[in-house]
């Protein structure tokens, strides 16, 4: 009996040992849309296995600490600093991540990154079976090997090193992009924002990632400047599981998260801001101001900016309004409902001024309600 009991400490002390694990989880309040999941996914980080600074369980802590769903680990295959340390071993960092991430519930998918000078430039591969395949001299046998088993490939920031951080667009991407094998692109990587690689993205029907590129502990690179979080791809799919990832990746069913920002297909950042943002059409009146308000909830860890139409500036209230996370904003309604007495349906269109469809297209929205007045 003693000895299954010094057993069982020396087990507890080794799991203990070998993973990280946070206390607490946060929530990301982005809601689900209609029909799908919305799940917060990081397709780009490293490890110690390439040149990286965490242990790979570290990661699989971090995205759970962070409230992500899924992420992939995309150690580089040419480029080892590590090596006098730790031998070259492709595929090690997701071996030794995957049991810590099954016992948390997060989503970890078997990836490398193909690594060049530009052009081509770097390729994330997603969904392998067999990383080392990939090592091979040649670029295109390294793709080749990739697409050989079935990888969800995509070209990794395209501004990277470029000046201004503006891409060019090379023959090799002619070539990549001709054979089918760029299925999506990052047009943000960290920080960076690429407004012309979401403009190919659009034009040339490429899914849109954001994602971290991490190589520090993620509490090293990322919320010093205040943000809310590390850039996210949001990926919409019909269950949490990695069939779906890949099938909503497949079928270009993303948007980017950075900063303040969001980047994304109008039906996807709608249906975000409809879920996120609800109306009460209750008036209130506030203390010494003669006027009614709208009280304006927005129950998401996304502001939303708000301008309204030019055409509208009439109507006097509320040009601008700024729906902050978790809270509620007031909006003047007293033009409106001027002389006016019982219900009224509004209906007032809204430019959103940090979520965009497209390089310089904002999202447009409406806000609905139903109003109750009396005289004022
Ligand atoms: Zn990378």
């Amino acid at each position: 009996m003693k000895k299954c009991y010094f057993l069982l400490i020396v087990l507890l002390v080794s799991q203990f040992s070998v993973n990280a694990q946070p206390n607490t989880r946060r929530v990301i309040n982005i809601p689900d849309i209609p029909g799908y999941l919305t799940l917060k996914c990081d397709f780009h980080m490293h490890t110690v296995f390439s040149d990286g600074n965490v242990w790979p369980s570290i990661r699989v802590a971090e995205a759970w600490q962070e409230g992500l769903d899924a992420i992939a680990i995309t150690d580089h295959m040419e480029y080892h600093p590590h090596k006098d340390d730790l031998p070259v071993k492709f595929g090690r960092a997701y071996e030794i991540a995957k049991p810590h991430a099954d016992d948390m519930g997060l989503l970890l998918i078997r990836a490398a990154e193909i690594t060049r000078q530009m052009p081509p430039g770097h390729f994330n591969c997603l969904f392998l079976d067999d990383v080392a395949a990939l090592d091979e001299e040649d670029f295109w046998a390294s793709m080749q090997a990739a697409v050989d088993q079935g990888a969800y490939i995509f070209w990794n920031h395209p501004g990277w090193r470029q000046k201004d951080e503006i891409p060019i667009w090379h023959s090799e991407h002619d070539s990549i992009y001709g054979l089918g094998w760029m299925h999506g692109m990052e047009i943000v990587n960290g920080s960076s924002y690429y407004p012309l690689a979401y403009q190919w993205c659009l034009e040339k029907e490429i899914t849109i990632f954001g994602n971290s590129d991490v190589h520090n502990p993620t509490g090293l690179d990322f919320y010093s400047g205040g943000e809310e979080t590390r850039s996210l791809t949001l990926v919409f799919a019909r269950e949490k599981n990695i069939e779906s990832v890949r099938e909503a990746l497949d079928e270009g069913r993303t948007a980017v998260w950075r900063g303040q920002e969001l980047y994304g297909q109008a039906t996807f950042l709608k249906a975000i801001f409809d879920q996120s943002v609800r109306v009460i059409s209750q008036p209130v009146k506030l203390i010494g101001e003669k006027f009614t308000y709208i009280q304006v909830k927005n129950e998401s860890d996304i502001i939303f900016k708000l301008k309204m139409g030019d055409g509208l500036k009439g109507f006097g209230y509320a040009p601008e309004l700024v729906l902050y996370p978790g809270r509620i904003a007031f909006m003047r309604l007293q033009n409106l409902t001027e002389g006016k007495e019982g219900n009224a349906d509004i209906s007032i269109p809204y430019s959103v001024t940090n979520l965009f469809t497209g390089p310089d297209e904002p999202l447009s929205v409406t806000l609905d309600m139903q109003v109750k007045f009396n005289k004022q």
